[in-house]
């Protein structure tokens, strides 16, 4: 069967789809500046050369019109008809405490989705108007929703919640719900597979280093704790965001600066991170590994405050597992910064960490890069957000 996978964003749409047999990418592209002028579609059918044209998008409705016309394309296409197209998988950002699972979408997941858009204000409304599009384009195809906190579920109490007025949970669901979940799980499951150890008896840490980053624990099987809380602002420093900081810090800076409470928030989402600490030189670690290896001192205290906060959270993780087996890296940075994962595993002497400089080095396939003497194994593992979404959706759509 064939699943189309969608990531729909405010002004942005990804797209691919995927044979579930051989789990290839037929075709994958995306649409952007949907709603905005000078929109442009990229289309890349597989084997084939990539598009990228003008298109005129006023709505998303349009945008998946212009997918599916490129799909069924008698020159560049990748199926005849839309007939073809056994089922669509969404990434829903946030499913609250509503979504354990990923679900076959209908009339009542669409409004229980819709009541989870205050927790992710910039995400789900998105993500509902792509299955809202879709469903009109496509009305007899299932629709399957895949949630990013769905992983993460299974945390226990104590680590979801905040010490805080427990009134704030009670009413407003306040607690730690954590992101990235669908690439946690991808991850933590395919490096078991790749070691050739029952899933069900490892001690897991996940690495997941992109723009967005976050750390989870995964102990046999269930994710146990993960650095990401109520939003994707909490835990590591990322590209552009802050990460944990001393809350009063928003107060104080807001007083120094006469900022309000949005403008506080804009900079701790969008100036800060890397960018912030690096004194705005780059949030893009191609550029800081650049001017790391020149001795650049922002790039250094870039780099190095990042690492050294990864490396502590895996520390916690170790902790709250009772130790660990194996350790992974995904993710933009995590798949291609040997830097970031010299500098994290510095820090992990005390695990018997020894990494392999030579598979250190390598790209873009599943490795084991700690030497055969290391006591505990570290790995890369590429993230493929899109192939566990389409999967979920064959086992749920049961094509
Ligand atoms: P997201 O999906 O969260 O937007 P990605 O997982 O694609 O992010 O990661 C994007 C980041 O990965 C880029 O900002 C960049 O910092 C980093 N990155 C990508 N390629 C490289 C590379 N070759 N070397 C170092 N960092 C890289």
């Amino acid at each position: 069967m064939k699943v189309l996978v969608i990531n729909c964003g405010s002004s942005s749409l990804k797209f691919q789809l995927i044979d579930s047999e051989s789990e290839e990418c037929l075709a994958k592209g995306i649409c952007e500046r949907i709603g905005i002028d000078g929109g442009m579609i990229t289309y890349a059918p597989q084997g084939g050369g990539k598009e990228k044209n003008p298109a005129d998008m006023p709505d998303h409705t349009e945008a998946i019109r212009l997918v599916l016309e490129a799909l069924t394309n008698p020159e560049t296409g990748v199926v005849k008809s839309l007939d073809e197209i056994g089922a669509v998988g969404h990434r829903v950002v946030h499913g609250g405490e509503k979504f354990a699972e990923s679900v076959v979408i209908d009339d009542n997941v669409l409004a229980a989705v819709e009541e989870c858009n205050e927790l992710a204000p910039l995400h789900n409304p998105a993500n509902l108007i792509g299955i809202n599009a879709c469903k009109k384009l496509m009305p007899h195809t299932p629709m399957v929703g895949v949630f990013d906190t769905a992983f993460h579920q299974t945390m226990p109490e104590e680590a979801y919640m905040y010490g805080l007025p427990y009134e704030y949970y009670r009413k407003y669901k306040v607690r730690r719900y954590g992101f990235h979940g669908t690439s946690h799980s991808y991850v933590s499951k395919r490096a078991a597979e790749v070691l050739g150890r029952p899933y069900e008896e490892l001690k897991t840490i996940v690495c997941h280093l992109g723009n967005g980053a976050s750390v989870s624990a995964v102990k046999n099987g269930r994710c146990v704790d993960t650095s990401m809380g109520l939003t994707p602002l909490e835990g590591l420093i990322m590209g552009t965001r802050s990460g944990d900081i001393d809350p009063a810090i928003m107060e104080f800076i807001a007083h120094k600066e006469g900022k309000n409470i949005d403008q506080v928030m804009t900079v701790l989402n969008k100036e800060s991170g890397v960018l912030g600490l690096s004194d705005r030189l780059s949030s893009d670690f191609r550029d800081l590994e650049e001017s790391y290896d020149k001795n650049d001192a922002n790039a250094i205290r870039a780099m190095k405050t990042y690492c050294y906060r990864v490396a502590k959270c895996v520390g916690a993780y170790v902790a709250a597992m009772n130790g660990v087996d194996v350790i992974c890296f995904t993710a933009g940075i995590g798949e291609n910064a040997p830097l970031v994962r010299t500098l994290v595993c510095g820090y992990l002497g005390y695990l018997g960490v020894e990494l392999d400089q030579d598979a250190n080095r390598r790209r873009g396939e599943d490795t084991v890069i700690t030497t055969a003497d290391s006591r505990t194994t570290v790995m890369v593992i590429p993230t493929n957000e899109e192939l566990a979404i389409a999967r979920e959706t064959v086992r749920l759509a049961g094509c």
